[in-house]
């Protein structure tokens, strides 16, 4: 198994050794390459999806070297190496780890599942800076071993209140900044900062409140439950705040009752965005269909080292965003990321797209979904509909975290079913065909998404 292969180069090169995998876990990690029909997977978890140019220059050249130099970014603000070559994973591995960006321990590499604001610190609408509560509680999930059991799916949202924040992505765990002082955080299960908060804590209070949570899920989960959803399925929430209630040294707060976490930006963030910090903005883009390479990396790192503060951060829509840029300089580094392959505009039809990896790499695949997204953007070219589509080539919609507006889901290469997200229907929502070709898609968006219908 190459997890065992693995663990025998780490053992030899006086690595840490891989944590082992679980029953049924396909999650790559960075000490678990997991294959794909392209090579190996190897996942790089960024504290607060933030890359310090040194390390993203790492990144490229170990791609490069040990690997296809195909890179992508993924939903949850983390990087993936693909393409990883035969005989080259243990290098890989090494190389990571000496720029820094493996885990504490090694058993804590698949739980580093912490989702902030790209904009965090630096966003004008934020309530709260939230990076200093984020690293306290990184460490309290690497250095807790009782809480290395989690799932590496199992994932944690800390939302300050940022105008460019994701929203829609579910997370087991939740905690959102309330307006006010002192600072006080809504906390929720199994869901988003939008849904009703089961209730509130003090910010000091947060890193205790979010350990007993953990240690109380682990402790009543079975096999079966590695989600909260899960769990919820079978304890009702009101139970299990009850239980969490008796083991903790505070009494949780009630939910003020006018308290409505609201999206300001609820699209992938492309531009300029102004900071809190005067004279300093933030400069977006998006990855064509969630995938850059080696060289664009390495472009990235220089214009981040000109133009800012040497680092990027990596964004929930699958983009970058480099922080701190002179209010003077924005529109040319804008420009210069496009010309460096990046979309920076809406209006773009890919920007709106997103496809998991297909046919082409996983053997799950029932459609080239990358290469069909490309051929239904040209095809949206012509009009002037821009749908928000997720091309998914099997169920397990690995691309996307939430319900997309519309989903084409493939039923046979080529083939696929469109769905529309409806508050009534669950999963991928309203099925409104069942087997449309790529260029049927097109032309359906085209009549029904146009600029001016009412489905647009
Ligand atoms: S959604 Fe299915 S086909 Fe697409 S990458 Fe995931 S497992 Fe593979």
């Amino acid at each position: 198994m190459l997890v065992n292969l693995l663990r025998d180069l780490a053992a030899t090169l006086d690595l840490p050794a891989p944590r082992p995998e679980k029953p049924g876990s396909a999650c790559p990690g960075l000490l678990r390459i997991v294959p794909a029909l392209d090579g190996g997977i190897c996942r790089v978890k960024l504290a607060g999806g933030v890359l310090s140019s040194q390390q993203a220059r790492a990144i490229a050249e170990a791609a490069e070297r040990c690997a296809s130099g195909v890179l992508e970014l993924t939903n949850r603000s983390n990087l993936q190496i693909r393409g990883v070559l035969p005989g080259q994973q243990a290098e890989l591995i090494e190389r990571l780890l000496a720029a820094g960006l493996g885990p504490s321990s090694p058993a804590a590499d698949d739980i580093r599942n912490l989702l902030l604001s790209p904009a965090a610190g630096l966003d004008s609408h934020a309530l709260l800076d939230t990076r200093p509560l984020t690293s306290a509680l990184l460490d309290l999930l690497q250095s807790t071993p009782a809480l290395h059991g989690l799932s590496a799916k199992f994932a944690i949202q800390l939302d300050g209140g940022e105008a460019l924040a994701m929203l829609e992505h579910p997370h087991d765990i939740w905690l959102s900044a309330l307006p006010g002082t002192p600072a006080r955080l809504a906390f929720g299960l199994a869901g988003c900062p939008t849904d009703k908060p089961l209730g509130v804590v003090d910010i000091g209070q947060a890193v205790p409140l979010v350990e007993q949570l953990l240690r109380l899920f682990l402790d009543l989960a079975g096999n079966e439950h590695s989600r909260m959803r899960q769990l919820l399925s079978v304890i009702p929430a009101h139970q299990l705040l009850q239980q969490l209630q008796t083991r903790l040294p505070f009494a949780l707060q009630a939910v003020p009752l006018s308290w409505q976490r609201t999206s300001i930006h609820p699209h992938p963030a492309l531009g300029i965005y102004p900071q809190q910090q005067a004279g300093l903005c933030m400069v977006a883009a998006s990855s064509r269909l969630g995938r850059i390479n080696a060289a664009q990396l390495r472009a990235l790192t220089e214009l981040a080292e000109q133009y800012g503060d040497a680092s990027l951060r990596l964004t929930p829509w699958q983009g970058l965003l480099l922080p701190n840029i002179p209010e003077p300089s924005a529109d040319k580094l804008l420009h210069t990321l496009a010309e460096l392959g990046l979309l920076i505009d809406a209006q773009e039809p890919l920007s709106n797209l997103i496809a998991c990896t297909g046919s082409a790499a996983c053997a799950k695949g029932l459609a080239d979904s990358k290469a069909d997204a490309l051929r239904l953007a040209e095809r949206l070219r012509t009009s002037t509909a821009r749908p928000h589509v997720h091309l998914s080539a099997c169920p397990r919609s690995c691309a996307a975290a939430h319900t997309a507006p519309f989903t084409l889901l493939a039923s046979s290469a080529g083939h696929y079913q469109l769905y529309q997200r409806t508050r009534e229907a669950a999963g991928f929502g309203q099925l409104l065909a069942s087997a449309m070709t790529i260029d049927e898609a097109g032309d359906w968006f085209a009549a029904h998404c146009a600029t001016g219908n009412s489905n647009a």
